[in-house]
């Protein structure tokens, strides 16, 4: 069965071809194709603690009704970090982030910012249950495919997700997805779409601040749901075909480097191969 996480969907519209190589591995390499090994990037390890950071102070707070001390926080974060390099054999570190001992900064202050700018505005409704409102496991199917998600918090009246990139991206297709399959799910429609950003910056340098963003509801919920149809036809038809041309590619990308695409240099995408 095909399946699609909603978290690939904003790379569908910056190179179909890349996001179809970094989620689609078991479907591409059955027609014969190879692509290159996924590294984890240290980026995705600092995203994982901090998110991890962050649901643990969350339950706290809709268990409790205030939030717990920063330190459980940190604690938490560290935890999970320390964790996942243990299981992570080949890390690449990049220019914002050189060595463990800088992530250990930055996930410091990153969840420094969380706790001080993000986690005390978000209400929850009085009485309900931690797990119906945080990394909830969202599932749906749509033209036979299982389309799956896991926002990070749903609050009283919206999705929020939080990002730690080094730049920000547009998350519409992302989101809309999650409100698409929370409206079949429990039929309930956000009244906003939000991203939390807590930029990821080199540790000598000031922290930015924290940035907001929401997302026009219906326009997301549009956008993504034709988006993933799309996504769907596509991989539907290259399992006829086997032609990687069904999946349309952006060179002009910023990620279209080895470091984020599993198909540079390979068969499967032929702009770098000469
Ligand atoms: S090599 Fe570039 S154009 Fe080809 S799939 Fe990867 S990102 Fe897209």
């Amino acid at each position: 069965m095909i399946k699609i996480r909603c978290s690939s969907l904003p790379s569908v519209s910056d190179c179909c071809r890349m996001a179809v190589a970094n989620s689609q591995r078991d479907i591409i390499t059955e027609a014969g194709f190879s692509l290159s090994e996924r590294r984890t990037g240290i980026y995705s390890l600092i995203g994982t603690a901090v998110h991890k950071g962050n649901e643990k102070i969350l339950r706290e707070k809709i268990l409790t009704g205030i939030l717990p001390q920063y330190q459980f926080s940190l604690d938490s974060a560290m935890s999970e970090f320390s964790d996942k390099l243990k299981d992570s054999e080949d890390i690449i570190f990049d220019d914002t982030t050189v060595n463990q001992s800088h992530a250990e900064k930055q996930i410091k202050t990153l969840t420094a910012a969380y706790y001080r700018d993000i986690a005390p505005k978000i209400k929850f409704p009085d009485g309900c249950n931690p797990d119906d409102h945080l990394e909830v496991s969202l599932t749906a199917t749509i033209d036979g495919c299982e389309v799956t998600g896991h926002p990070d918090v749903i609050s009283e009246s919206s999705i929020l997700d939080t990002k730690s990139g080094k730049t920000i991206r547009p998350y519409h297709a992302q989101l809309g997805m999650y409100a698409n399959i929370l409206m079949s799910m429990r039929n309930w429609k956000p009244k906003f779409l939000i991203t939390n950003y807590l930029p990821r910056v080199m540790v000598d340098k000031p922290y930015p601040g924290t940035k907001t963003d929401g997302y026009d509801v219906d326009f997301s919920m549009n956008e993504s749901w034709y988006l993933t149809k799309q996504l769907i036809r596509d991989i539907k038809n290259f399992q006829q075909c086997g032609n990687p041309a069904v999946f349309t590619a952006n060179p002009n990308t910023s990620l279209c480097n080895p470091k984020y695409c599993t198909a540079y240099g390979t068969k499967f995408c032929k702009y770098h191969i000469v």
